[in-house]
């Protein structure tokens, strides 16, 4: 696979400063940037539109926001930090006290540098968020305030971004990211620019399954996308939620609801492949989107990588979340791992043995040894006869080469090599489930 390190720092810095949010024109503009890397489908579905138990917002544009204090200072600036003003934050201009304003005011005093990240999607409000030092700095007893807020909310649409790619199967792999954060590295400006090059990667391969890739803003962009895909995205059995996978600190996991799941042991085995460490979290009905696509009506077991999870670093959520925080060097890197888990996903395929009744007789396909007698089990080592004798065994249809792989206790990869050529030779065939 191709170094995406420079690349992955050119959008890093290109799409870092956009106002994204769960609809507007921020996430059409980071959604066209990505179409020069692959050709992503931009879809809309209107505000108002009933998904579920949801119903589609009004879109949110914002051009301006700000706080003046009576001597005409702005003290807080929208066009310094997209995350200085709540998003979806209702229009605003008028004059108030402290008091007043203070209940619109939003700070951390445990990280009193940082600017924290907060919305009011549901609930038509507005605030601003600031650091704790500023607001020790700029908010006394005596002043009175301007505030300005220049946004509208209005009839418009949600926007996702779709690609299909299509493989041998119509069996569809889900890769899912979002695209509703505003001005955050890790979270999730990583996970929007790695699901894109893993796009770009992916288009190259020869490919046993389809996949789905999307761009969502979180929880209603997932739960919009559900409602009007919903035949395609009842049919797949797994996926990735990609997020948070270029931060400083340890490489995770979220395991899918499904313990058992081919999915998680994958990853498990690419981390020990590779000598990295690996946090494993559980899955919890918390999270990202698989609280969508897990859900009783999809149960799509969706594994996430995560570098710097969601929740577990300091600078979660807040304007420390930034480019210093992300490195490109960790986007090409957890791309090459997300690379060789779908990889081994890929090949892990079912495949029945068409010669049932007894044994093939392999040395018509040159596939044993013609001179008879010298053939001996060899121990713990599984010569490629005996990855044929164990295929023709186990291949009934039913049984997945990740689960004889596990039996043998051997690479996947080499077993699918194997099962390949017995495909070629017309002995197995493929199921396509
Ligand atoms: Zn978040």
């Amino acid at each position: 696979m191709k170094d995406y390190t420079k690349i992955a720092d050119h959008y890093l810095k290109r799409l870092y400063p956009i106002t994204r949010s769960i609809t507007g024109d921020g996430n059409r503009k980071t959604l066209r940037i990505l179409k020069e890397i692959v050709p992503i489908e931009i879809k809309e579905y209107p505000s108002g539109q009933r998904v579920y138990d949801w119903t589609i917002p009004k879109e949110w544009n914002v051009r301006d926001a700000w706080i003046k204090n009576s001597r005409g200072m702005k003290i807080i600036d929208f066009k310094n930090s997209n995350l200085h003003l709540v998003g979806y934050s209702i229009p605003v201009h008028k004059q108030l006290d402290l008091k007043t304003i203070k209940k619109h005011l939003h700070y951390l005093e445990s990280l009193p540098n940082a600017i924290p990240y907060r919305t009011s999607y549901y609930k038509e409000d507005w605030g601003f968020c600031l650091t704790y030092d500023d607001y020790h700095k700029y908010f006394d007893g005596s002043d009175s305030f301007e505030v300005f807020i220049d946004s509208d909310l209005k009839d418009g649409s949600l926007t996702v971004g779709e690609f299909l790619i299509p493989g041998k199967s119509d069996q569809e792999y889900l890769i899912s990211t979002y695209i509703c954060h505003p001005s955050l590295a890790n979270d999730n400006l990583s996970g929007l620019i790695l699901t894109t090059f893993l796009a770009k990667e992916l288009i190259k391969k020869d490919l046993n399954h389809s996949y789905r890739i999307i761009w969502v803003p979180e929880t209603i962009g997932a739960i919009s996308y559900c409602a009007n895909n919903e035949i395609a995205m009842k049919k797949i059995q797994a996926g990735f939620v990609i997020t948070c996978i270029a931060g400083p600190g340890p490489y995770g996991y979220k395991e899918s609801f499904d313990p058992k799941h081919p999915i998680n042991k994958i990853i498990e085995q690419v981390f020990d492949e590779n000598n990295i460490d690996l946090l494993k979290y559980p899955f919890d009905p918390h999270g990202s989107d698989e609280r969508q696509y897990s859900s009783q009506g999809f149960r799509i077991n969706m594994a996430s990588i995560t570098k710097d999870k969601y929740y577990e670093y300091a600078y979660y959520h807040t304007s420390l979340d930034d480019l210093d925080f992300v490195k490109a060097e960790y986007i090409n890197e957890s791309l090459n791992i997300y690379f060789k888990v779908i990889d081994k996903l890929d090949k892990n395929l079912v495949f029945a043995n068409r010669i049932q009744n007894c044994e093939v007789m392999l040395g018509k396909y040159g596939l044993y040894s013609e001179t008879g007698g010298g053939q001996l089990p060899n121990g713990d080592t599984l010569t490629e006869l005996d990855m044929i004798l164990w295929l023709l065994f186990c291949c009934d249809g039913v049984v997945s080469l990740f689960e004889i792989a596990e039996r043998l206790k051997t690479d996947l990869g080499i077993l699918y090599g194997v099962a390949s050529m017995l495909e070629k030779e017309g002995i197995l065939e493929r199921i396509h489930v």
